[in-house]
Formats: structure tokens, sequence, C-alpha cells
């Protein structure tokens, strides 16, 4: 039996849920809710998925453009197994009521706290810990890039301490009224930022500390860590324990990879669909060890690297598969990832 998934939310994220569980042998979707019925609804019903109204009261406004809804977002959970929440950040929080009461099994995004489910997941990092649960929150797109990374340390040398510099973008790029558009934002001027208390809901025995910035930049974020390991290691070993996690990609700045731009150019040149890099991207030349300590630069492309957590997640809640790996290897194959 295929497990069939409802979308809460079919913005920057859930559209690309959307996309990747029509690609899974193992699922279906059931439908995805708008909130008002704009080209996204025409192009969606294009490829054959249902449109919900996210409520009663808005079926007036696709009436009005002539556009046929299935139903509301209950008549939608009702088809459903699970849910994947896609609605902005801290709206997401306000349907879990709405997610119990129908009794339906619920995934969150980074934009909510913890809390929500109680439960933070990486696909790497504790994809067994998720297996059956109700509820899970998949997190931010900087946490599941620093748990990627930190992880395949964390295994290979063990890691005493870890100093992270986030540089984050201002905005997606279809956000035009967000910022900033001339300006560093030390965001939030207080150190620590959210980021390293949240990769600890993930990995609790790093030890991290992580400071922001925004800029004015839409396509990815980048980030500098400095990383204490447990143990001497070469650059050489350093690749060698990347290179097991077809979910990180080193790119190599001589080869004409040196800036988010260009990530985004070889990511447009492998034909990937809407430019996305679901993979967190190390540059090669950045990779700088000095007996125990070490230095790498990572970009993050914020719209894509939640989507195959967004997938394994659903695959251990409703144990379709028992292993992460396999769950991994399958979400990886399906999408095209690793290549
Ligand atoms: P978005 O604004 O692009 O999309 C949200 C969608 O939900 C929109 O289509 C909006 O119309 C719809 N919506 C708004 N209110 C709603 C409601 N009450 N009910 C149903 N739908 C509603 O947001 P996003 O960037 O896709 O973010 C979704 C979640 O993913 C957030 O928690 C965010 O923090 C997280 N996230 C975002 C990014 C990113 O870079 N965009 C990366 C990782 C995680």
């Amino acid at each position: 039996m295929k497990t069939r998934v409802a979308i809460n939310g079919y913005g920057t994220i859930g559209k690309r849920v959307a996309d990747a569980i029509l690609k899974q042998p193992d699922m279906v979707l059931a439908g995805v809710t708008k909130t008002k019925p704009n080209y996204e609804v025409k192009l969606a019903l294009s490829k054959g998925i249902r449109i919900y109204a996210s409520s009663a009261e808005r079926i007036k406004l696709f009436d009005d453009a002539r556009v046929k809804v299935s139903g509301t977002l209950d008549d939608l959970l009702k088809q459903a197994d699970i849910v994947v929440d896609c609605t902005p950040g801290k709206v997401g929080a306000s349907y879990k009521p709405v997610y119990e009461k129908a009794k339906i099994k619920a995934i969150w995004q980074g934009g909510e706290k913890h809390d929500v489910a109680g439960f933070s997941f990486n696909s790497t990092c504790n994809y067994e810990n998720a297996l059956g649960r109700d509820q899970v929150r998949v997190v931010s797109c900087n946490t599941t890039g620093l748990c990627r990374s930190l992880f395949a340390l964390d295994k290979a040398f063990g890691i005493k301490k870890t100093r992270v510099v986030l540089i984050r973008r201002g905005a997606d790029p279809a956000e035009d009224s967000k910022g900033p558009i001339n300006s560093i934002v030390p965001d939030p001027v207080t150190i620590p930022s959210h980021h390293g208390p949240d990769v600890q809901k993930v990995l609790p025995h790093i030890d991290i500390t992580t400071t922001a910035f925004a800029v004015p930049t839409t396509l990815m974020h980048v980030h500098l860590l400095n990383v204490e390991l447990n143990r001497d290691a070469t650059e050489k070993e350093i690749f060698e324990a990347f290179s097991q996690y077809p979910r990180i990609r080193i790119v190599s700045a001589a080869e004409g990879i040196g800036s988010t731009s260009e990530v985004i150019e070889y990511a447009r040149d492998l034909g990937r669909h809407r430019y996305d890099m679901p993979e967190l991207v190390i540059w090669k030349e950045s990779v700088k060890s000095f007996d125990r300590e070490m230095y790498l630069t990572q970009a993050v492309h914020q719209e894509s690297i939640v989507v195959p957590e967004n997938i394994d997640a659903i695959r251990a809640m409703t144990r379709l598969t028992e292993s992460g790996e396999e769950s991994t290897k399958l979400t990886n194959t399906s999408m095209g990832l690793g290549r």
C-alpha cells in the first residue's frame, strides 16, 4: 500500500515536496491546499494535482476565478495518511489541533519550534528514532546543512567543538518585499544565533556556537565552519568521510564553481528543475586541516535542501521502511541526488 500524502501550503517548500512525492514509488500525493487561485494552482492542476481550499471561507475565491477545487483542508486530511505542513513559519503550529482532531500524522518545517512535534528530524542523523512517530519537525535549511557536514565529521573523527559563522540569504528569489537590499545585518546581533541550539535538537552531544548575518542575496546561504576534532585528520581523510554521503557535493573553485551564483549556474547546467541543489555544497579548496582543527566553507540552497528530508520523514513515520539507509537511497535515486 502506498502512503497517501497531503500538503498544507503550496509555496516554496510545499511545491517542491509535492513534486518529490510524485517521483516516489511508495507514495501518492492526495492533494495540496491553496489560499488563493493564482498561477501556481493552474500549473498544479495541469500536472493532475488535486487542489483544496485552505479553508471553507476561501472557496468563494476559487469559485469566482472558476477554478475547481476538490474541497477544503478538512476534506483533504480525510484522503491522506500523513500531512506535510508547508505553511509559513509560525503559522504551521496553529494547525496542530486541526491535524490532531483529524487523527493524522503530521510533519512541520523548520519555521516552527521544536516543541510543535517534540522531535526534530534529519535523515542521516536520526531516521530510526522517527519510526512510527505521529509528529515530526524537519529542521530548517541551515540546520539541515550543518547536520549533514557535522554528522559526517563526528562519525569519522569525533567533534570536540565547533564554531560557525552563517551568512544568510536575505530572502527567497520571489520575495520582493523582504530584505535587506543594501546592508549586512547581524541577525541576531546576539550570540548564539538559534542555529546552534537547533543543531543540538538533532545532535545533542555536539558543542556548537553559531553567529549569523543576513545579506542582500537570494540564491543560497554560506557557512564558515571551524571544527575541533577529537583526533588528527588529514584533508584526504576528511574528503573520504564526506564521500560516504551522496547528499554532500564537493565542488571546486578551480573548476569554475567559486561562488553561490556559480553553484546555481552548475545546477542549471545539470538540468535541475527550478535550479534546485538539495545537496549540501562544500568547496574543496576551503577544507583545511591543522591536525585536530579544521575549516570548511559550505553553501545551502535554502529552497530545496529540506525536500529529501521531508520524503524520508514520511517514510520513517509511516514505516515504509525501517532502514534510514534504504530510504535515503530511494529518495536520492528518485530525485537524482548525488549524481
Ligand atoms: P512560502 O511563503 O513560500 O509558502 C507558504 C505557502 O503557504 C504559501 O503558498 C501561502 O499562500 C500558504 N499559506 C499561507 N497561510 C496559510 C494558511 N493559513 N493555510 C494554508 N496555507 C497557507 O513559505 P516557505 O518558504 O515554503 O516556508 C514554509 C515552511 O518551510 C516555513 O516553516 C519555513 O520556515 C520553512 N522553510 C523555508 C525555507 C525557505 O528557504 N523558503 C527553507 C527551509 C524551511
